[in-house]
């Protein structure tokens, strides 16, 4: 049985005048996300991962931000396409970890449908996918609310053929 682990992070700016998506949901709140794509730092952070448990590289060697094609683009489909990669090597995934660290705004109500997101896209279960948050105490960029930070650790196995 052949097992890789993977870990990815992300970061994006909150700015006004942008939506806030994370884990596939759009959260309503004051500030969204700055970026090329729709900016999901949760999607992205689980896209590194996935990628990184194969050694395939990051997102930005796979879907550039010079590339217009990728311009304001779901980040759903990013992940889609990632997990595309990882089942073309034969592998599925186990599970998932994954921390936000936001100030502000409250997550947790969010959390179920996240889950029932990704966990969609990746062809697992809800219970597969484990969505933590916190905050930084104020202190910090995030603190701040200038940013948001995920981390995400995936684990994949080789499929029985
Ligand atoms: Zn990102």
């Amino acid at each position: 049985m052949s097992y890789r682990i993977g870990s990815g992070i992300d970061f994006h700016q909150l700015v006004e005048g942008r939506d806030l998506w994370i884990g596939g949901v759009k959260i309503p709140h004051v500030k969204g996300a700055l970026g090329h794509s729709d900016a999901d730092v949760l999607l992205h952070a689980i896209c590194d991962a996935l990628l990184g448990a194969l050694s395939l590289g990051d997102i930005g060697v796979h879907f550039p931000d010079t590339d217009n094609t990728f311009k304001n683009i779901d980040s759903k489909i990013l992940l889609a396409r990632s997990y595309d990669l990882v089942k073309d090597r034969g592998y599925k995934v186990v599970n998932i970890d994954s921390t936000l660290c936001l100030q502000a705004p409250k997550i947790k109500p969010y959390v179920p449908h996240m889950q029932e997101t990704i966990a969609a896209v990746l062809h697992i279960e809800t219970a597969d996918v484990s969505i933590k948050a916190t905050t930084t105490e104020k202190m910090g960029f995030v603190g701040r609310e200038e940013g948001l930070v995920a981390y995400a650790t995936v684990l994949l196995q080789k499929a029985i053929l």
